[in-house]
Parts: C-alpha cells; sequence; structure tokens
C-alpha cells in the first residue's frame, strides 16, 4: 500500500499470452497490493482479475489517451499512489502504448520497476529452432506503403533472426510481401502460444506462403525468420564490385586519398582476388 509522504511507482506487470498459469507470483502479489490498476482494455482484464480474485479499481490506459491518461497517472504517483499497468497480453510496453508512460515516468522521477512474465517474441524464438544467439525484433511492419517498402528493403539484407507480430486477417498479405522482399528462407510460423491450439510450423518462406493461401489463418501469430547468410550477402557484394569498371573502381579510392599501392590493396579485398590480379587487370586496360 502506498505511503502518503511517500511518492509512489509504476509496475510494469507481465500477464499471460494465453495460459492464465503462466502468471508470475510476483505479479499477483502486485497486483493485489496496487493503489490502482492501468489496463489497455479494462473488460478484457476484468476476466483475468476476477479470475484471480483481485479486486482493486481500474482505469484505462490505451493508444488514444496514452499521453493525457500518463499524465493523470504521473501526478497520482507523485501523490504516493502505487500503479500497476497491465496490457491485453504478455510485456507492458512490447508493442503496445506503455512505452509512452514508462519514458514519462523517467522524465518525471517517478520509479519504475517491471515485472517479467510471458513475452510473445521470446516465446516464439525459443520455441523457433532457428539462430537465437542474434536477432531483431520488428514488432508489426508498418501499415504505411511507404514506410513498409522500407522496413522491408532494410530487412533482406538483415543477418540477424527476424521476429515479427502478425494479426491473422493479415498474415497472407504479409507473408505474400515477405516471400517477395526476402526471397526464400525459413520461417516458423508460431500460432496461438502457451494455448490449447498453440502450433509451430516450420518451412519455407515460400511455402508458407502457399499453405496460409490455402489455410485460413486463425489465432495470433509471431513469425520468426531466419536471418541472410553473411556469405551469400558477402558474394553479392563481390559480384556488384566485379560489374565496376577497374579503372573507376580505383579511382573512388585514390580521390578519397588513398595512394596507388593503398588503393590497389582495397580494390583486391572489395573484388575477392588478390593484388597481382588488380596489376595484371589495370595492365591490360591500359
Ligand atoms: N505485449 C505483448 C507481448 O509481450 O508479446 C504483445 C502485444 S501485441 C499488441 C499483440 C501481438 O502479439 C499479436 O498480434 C501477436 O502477433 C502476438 N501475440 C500475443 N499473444 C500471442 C500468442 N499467444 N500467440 C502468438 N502470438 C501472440
Amino acid at each position: 500500500m502506498s505511503d502518503s509522504n511517500k511518492q509512489g511507482m509504476l509496475y510494469l506487470c507481465a500477464t499471460p499470452i494465453g495460459n492464465l498459469s503462466d502468471i508470475t507470483e510476483r505479479v499477483l502479489e502486485t497486483l493485489k497490493s496496487v493503489d490502482l490498476i492501468a489496463a489497455e482494455d479494462t473488460r478484457n482484464s476484468i476476466r483475468l482479475l476476477n479470475h484471480f480474485d483481485i479486486k482493486v479499481p481500474l482505469v484505462s490506459y490505451h493508444e488514444h489517451n496514452k499521453y493525457d491518461r500518463a499524465k493523470e497517472l504521473i501526478e497520482k504517483m507523485r501523490r504516493g499512489a502505487d500503479i500497476a499497468l497491465i496490457t491485453d497480453a504478455g510485456t507492458p510496453v512490447i508493442s503496445d502504448p506503455g512505452e509512452v508512460i514508462t519514458n514519462m515516468c523517467h522524465e518525471a522521477a517517478i520509479t519504475v520497476t517491471s515485472l517479467p512474465g510471458p513475452c510473445a517474441l521470446i516465446t516464439a524464438l525459443s520455441l523457433s529452432g532457428l539462430d537465437a544467439r542474434r536477432f531483431v525484433f520488428e514488432g508489426f511492419l508498418p501499415p504505411d506503403k511507404k514506410e513498409r517498402k522500407k522496413v522491408l528493403e532494410r530487412l533482406s539484407d538483415e543477418t540477424r533472426t527476424i521476429i515479427l507480430y502478425e494479426a491473422p486477417h493479415h498474415l497472407q498479405s504479409t507473408l505474400r510481401e515477405l516471400a517477395e522482399a526476402l526471397c526464400n528462407r525459413q520461417v516458423a510460423v508460431c500460432r496461438e502460444l502457451t494455448k490449447k491450439f498453440e502450433e509451430v510450423k516450420r518451412m519455407t518462406l515460400f511455402e508458407a506462403k502457399e499453405y496460409y493461401e490455402q489455410n485460413e489463418p486463425r489465432g495470433e501469430y509471431v513469425l520468426v525468420l531466419s536471418g541472410r547468410s553473411e556469405e551469400e550477402l558477402d558474394n553479392e557484394r563481390i559480384e556488384q564490385y566485379r560489374e565496376k569498371d577497374i579503372n573507376e573502381h580505383m579511382a573512388e579510392y585514390e580521390q578519397k586519398g588513398l595512394d596507388h599501392k593503398e588503393a590497389m590493396k582495397q580494390v583486391a579485398k572489395d573484388r575477392g582476388v588478390s593484388r597481382r590480379e588488380i596489376y595484371k587487370m589495370l595492365l591490360e586496360e591500359k
């Protein structure tokens, strides 16, 4: 409970992404002891709170009131209230409006703590069987066409494992766009994680595109895609350099201030050949 002489704080509480037994003891204790719970969708959260017999006042905190409501909640914390933030499912802030209030708390010198727990991206990554040492989480692809194209272009050369969130009614078109921009590669289509119909389909991106054209997507999805191989990317770069005129390639480095010998060394490296080879090519071009 809050103490009237002390400032309150914000507790970011992770809630289950499907299986209610995944809630942590610490989250339950916190939800029972705070003064107020801010929830993304109060109707949704009431079911969760009723299930655990939690009777703390609820207030909405969502995309459309995230700035104004954050100001009100910060004022309450200043006056001593402890507030828990929960979102529809999973870890607050991850692809949901929690980011705004967290940032505003830092700016207002209100203490924030995070109570870890379920998170769809980590659950999917761990299940995918793809390289989990280096990964990039993109959340939902931007709905704006231009921005989306830019992100897809950038992702096409991404060597780390890529994780995306997607709604079922957009899955088919997203898989089509991904197959076009990223070409064929492994994907783990992770559906209904921690729920009764949990499913992980490992296939190629082209197979996934075809499969979901025949089978209507249902439920919630996370896509985990393998990154581009470093070797393939290096070979493509080398090919592009080799298409350049050798004298122009040399001139690019000499214009940057490298002497002839240094430029030859760099050009040889770019083209994946020896310096002797470059020397021969330059003689032939004379
Ligand atoms: N904050 C959440 C988290 O920690 O994962 C994510 C919130 S985001 C608004 C909702 C998206 O997460 C869904 O559209 C889906 O892509 C993914 N997601 C959430 N629960 C899931 C589940 N049980 N199975 C598969 N994907 C899920």
